[in-house]
């Protein structure tokens, strides 16, 4: 996939001019479907390495450094959005530092690229010690989620958009899949229009629950960039 991105974007820049119409057009599409297809690789590696890990070498996870590392992979989209993206004091909990990044990465990542047209997109992330777990809280001022389709976007390949907002519809089930690993539960409380704020605990204290084979859906009902 990295070799058809890197030759079709070569043919974009180096022929562009020898190029015309219908041909343009093709290496274009050429260039944004491998595109695509690579993220969507990235994303089931991704996916596939948290359901793969065995728990050696955990650790205590400063969570105010994780978000921090997940501000600068958010660095453009915050930058392009003008999002105002805070946090309040976070708990350290014990696990791998980059599923707590792929984790939070995901999330701010959403609220920010679900904002609307409206508003500069605001997000705030939050943390309460509840029920013997970490509650954390990541809310947004974006477009909100209607409820029917509150839990059906944590599955694999779900999305509500299509082309016009880009993704691979795998960023949600892979903080379903870190939040599982942990033995935690995370959900969405969300109106249209009125914001969402994903919720996560986490345990208080060491515990790791090892995750069975995670089943994705078969491949026929992969569609990348469709509806529901
Ligand atoms: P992707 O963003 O690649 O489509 P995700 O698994 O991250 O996939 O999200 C699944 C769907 O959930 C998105 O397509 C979007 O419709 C919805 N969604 C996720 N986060 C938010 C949010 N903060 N606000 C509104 N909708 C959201």
């Amino acid at each position: 996939m990295r070799l058809i991105t890197s030759y079709s974007q070569l043919l974009l820049r180096r022929f562009s001019g020898s190029l015309e119409g219908d041909a343009l057009r093709c290496v274009d599409c050429i260039e944004q479907g491998a595109r695509r297809m690579q993220q969507l690789l990235t994303d089931l590696l991704t996916y596939a390495q948290i359901s793969a890990d065995d728990g050696a070498d955990h650790d205590c996870v400063d969570l105010n450094l994780v978000f921090q590392k997940a501000l600068q992979n958010c660095k453009s989209a915050i930058e392009d959005t003008k999002a105002h993206v805070t946090s309040e004091e976070l708990p350290t909990v014990y696990g791998r530092e980059t599923h707590f990044v792929e984790l939070f990465q995901n999330l701010i990542g959403n609220a920010v690229k679900y904002s609307g047209k409206e508003y500069a997109p605001r997000v705030h992330v939050s943390a309460a010690s509840t029920d013997g777990v970490w509650r954390i809280a990541v809310a947004d001022n974006g477009i909100g989620i209607a409820p029917e389709h509150h839990r059906k976007i944590f599955g694999a390949f779900k999305r509500l958009h299509g082309k016009e907002i880009a993704g691979t519809g795998m960023g949600l089930a892979i903080c379903q899949r870190v939040i599982e690993r942990y033995g935690g539960q995370i959900w969405v409380e969300s109106q249209v229009n009125q914001g969402a704020t994903f919720y996560c605990t986490l345990p208080l204290t060491k515990s790791v629950t090892p995750l069975s084979a995670a089943p994705l859906p078969a491949a026929e009902t992969i569609s990348i960039g469709l509806g529901l």
